[in-house]
C-alpha cells in the first residue's frame, strides 16, 4: 500500500481518463491481479459497470524500487484477448508497420515521449529516466502494456495501443466482468 495521494486534477493530467481510488477498488484489483495492487495511486480507466480496467502506478513503489509501468492494464477478458494478439504472431505486423511506415514509427515515438512526461508529473525516478514501456519508442513488445496506456489516454495518442484495442475488439460500452472465471491460468502477463 502507497502512502502517496494523488489529487484528481494531477491524476487526469497524467491520463483524462484518470479518477481517483474507490472504495472497492483494491479488492476488484487484487481478484484480477492476483496481488496487492503496489504503489497504486489512481485508475487510469474502468470498465463501463466502474470496475477498475487499467492501473496507476507511481513510479517507485513503496519499498523503494523504479517502476516504469505507469499504466498497467489489470482488466482480465481485455488481458486475455490482448494475449491472444500476442500470441497469434500479429507482433510481427506490428513491427512490421513501424518499420515501413514513417508517420506510424513518429506516432510511436511521440506516444513514447508523451509516456515519460505523464509519469514525470508525478515524480521524475532517475533509475527509469526516458524509458517508457510497451517497446516503445522504436518496437512493439508488449502490447498489454500499450492498450492500457491507449485506453488510459484516449484515442490518438498511442497508435499501436489504438489499434491492438480495436483488433481485440474492445467496446467500452460492454462489460466482461461476469467473464473472467474461466481466465486464472493465463489472464496474467508480465508487461513493461
Ligand atoms: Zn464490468
Amino acid at each position: 500500500m502507497t502512502s502517496v495521494s494523488i489529487p484528481l486534477d494531477v491524476l487526469q493530467r497524467v491520463a483524462v481518463k484518470a479518477t481517483e481510488i474507490r472504495p472497492g477498488d483494491r479488492e476488484i484489483l487484487t481478484e484480477q491481479l492476483g496481488r496487492d495492487p503496489r504503489g497504486l495511486v489512481g485508475i487510469g480507466a474502468r470498465c463501463v459497470c466502474g470496475a477498475p480496467a487499467v492501473t496507476i502506478t507511481y513510479p517507485r513503489l513503496p519499498d523503494g524500487s523504479p517502476f516504469p509501468t505507469l499504466f498497467y492494464l489489470s482488466y482480465p477478458w481485455l488481458v486475455r484477448e490482448i494475449s491472444r494478439i500476442e500470441s497469434s504472431g500479429d507482433m510481427v505486423k506490428y513491427n512490421e508497420r513501424l518499420a515501413n511506415d514513417p508517420q506510424y514509427a513518429q506516432a510511436h515515438t511521440r506516444a513514447h515521449q508523451s509516456y515519460v512526461a505523464r509519469r514525470d508529473i508525478l515524480d521524475e525516478v532517475p533509475e527509469i529516466a526516458g524509458k517508457s514501456a510497451g517497446g516503445m519508442p522504436d518496437r512493439v513488445k508488449c502490447l498489454h502494456a500499450l492498450a492500457g496506456y491507449a485506453l488510459a489516454v484516449g484515442p490518438g495518442v498511442c497508435p499501436a495501443g489504438d489499434d491492438a484495442l480495436a483488433q481485440a475488439g474492445w467496446d467500452p460500452n460492454v462489460c466482461h466482468c461476469g467473464s473472467h472465471d474461466d481466465a486464472e491460468s493465463d489472464a496474467w502477463t508480465t508487461q513493461g
